[in-house]
């Protein structure tokens, strides 16, 4: 297999399309041009440089992981290391952070550092772990009211019995503090198997008892269901995560191991629209940030489902007119959360929710090779997607002490 040194190499392995008539390259050569057809696309290792007309650079091509182009654009630009409100961080995962009265205070710093007042820490556990938990953040004078626990629901042996069983460990959860459940993840769909040995739908009848208990307790229950779309896609080089899928191969999804990206959608939505009194909160916006109007269509049909902006700050940063028009018509349904927990990556999210900035970099070039623009979010727009959405759909959260 030939090295992925070039960018000519990298597109090499696609096939030519078929009319094309490509010249050989070679040093000093003036045959370096190919024509097409309109509506073909030029040869490999070429581009159109007129109408039709396609031809290849007189230097080797960089690969995209060595091309980092400096923008010459001047623009006003703002960097907000601070949340302008103060921020629920709906989709929290610290980990080391609250195994230790040290790392409890050091997440403390981190949050006040970024003006993030609670964060609720979505790490699916349950039992002695959550009460553990409970009992760190408790045992913290400055700390207390900032962290809260979501309650995690094990999928393990799903069948007859579970679902008895799966609600009194929830209510036990539950009274040990967790305020919510989640973060349920993509597991569910993707890989668990029932007891029996088959898949575990996302909207396998047995699993309601824990859907209508979230919501007689009232608890939100925050749902994580499959992956970008792009992850189930071939591997060529028209795939926009390429280089994701490269770096990391178990986010690959082949059809003869798993369900299909719309089958998971077809069972999230089924699961959404069979319990009207539960809310959910849909992680990542649904995976539909690429698609605001199909976003748009469930949360008409679906006022119990609020959404979550997690990791998909690409999609929202890329279209900041079509983003700032959605956030303004569900303002209500829409919170603040963040996933991953990277400190120097919050201020991202401040940038583009509160600035009118152009054309400036994302955090992660894996995630997308394009740049980001501020979607300019009014203030009555910001303080409901940073707190007050989290703290009307979630009664455990601290209630006192936000801004009007
Ligand atoms: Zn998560």
């Amino acid at each position: 297999m030939r090295q992925y040194a070039t960018l000519a190499g990298l597109i090499a392995v696609i096939a030519l399309p078929s009319a094309a008539t490509a010249q050989p390259r070679g040093p000093g050569q003036g045959n370096r041009g190919a024509t097409i057809k309109a509506g073909e696309a030029c040869p490999p290792g070429m581009t159109e440089v007129r109408p039709r007309n396609c031809q290849a650079p007189t230097l080797d091509p960089p690969s995209i992981l060595d091309y980092r182009p400096r923008s010459t654009l001047v623009a006003p630009a703002h960097t907000i290391p601070k949340a302008k409100y103060p921020a629920i961080d709906f989709h929290g995962h610290p980990t080391s952070q609250l195994s230790s009265a040290e790392g409890l205070e050091s997440l403390g710093q981190a949050l006040d550092s970024l003006n993030v007042r609670v964060i609720v820490a979505a790490n699916n556990v349950t039992g002695d772990a959550l009460k553990r938990q409970v009992a760190l953040v408790q045992g913290s004078p400055k700390m207390k009211d900032r962290v809260r626990i979501l309650a995690g629901i094990s999928f393990r042996d799903v069948g007859p019995g579970w679902g008895a069983k799966a609600v009194a460990q929830l209510e036990a959860d539950v009274a040990a503090g967790a305020v919510g459940i989640g973060e349920i993840g993509k597991g569910l769909g993707l890989s668990t198997r029932k007891g029996d040995g088959s898949r575990l739908r996302i909207d396998d009848p047995e699993l309601d008892p824990v859907w209508e208990a979230a919501a007689r307790l009232k608890l939100p229950v925050f749902i994580h269901t499959a992956d970008p779309q792009e992850f189930w896609q071939p591997i060529d080089y028209n795939n926009e995560r390429w280089l994701e899928l490269a770096l990391f191969p178990g986010r690959r999804y082949p059809a003869d191991q798993f369900p299909s990206f719309e089958e998971l959608m077809t069972e999230r939505d089924n699961l959404l629209r069979r319990h009207p009194n539960t809310t959910f909160v849909i992680a990542h916006m649904g995976w539909h940030a690429n698609d605001l109007g199909r976003l748009a269509k469930m949360m008409e049909a679906m006022p119990n489902v609020y959404t979550e902006v997690g990791a998909v700050l690409y999609d929202i940063g890329r279209q900041p007119r079509a983003a700032h028009d959605f956030f303004v018509r569900f303002q209500d349904r829409i919170l603040f959360g963040k996933d991953s927990f990277q400190p120097e990556e919050y201020p991202y999210y401040w940038r583009v929710f509160e600035t009118r900035d152009d054309y400036f970099d994302y955090y992660r070039d894996y995630h997308a090779k394009w740049k980001l623009y501020g979607i300019d979010l009014p203030d009555s727009v910001l303080k409901k997607v940073y707190f007050a959405n989290a703290l009307r759909i979630t009664g455990g959260l601290p209630q006192q002490g936000w801004p009007r």
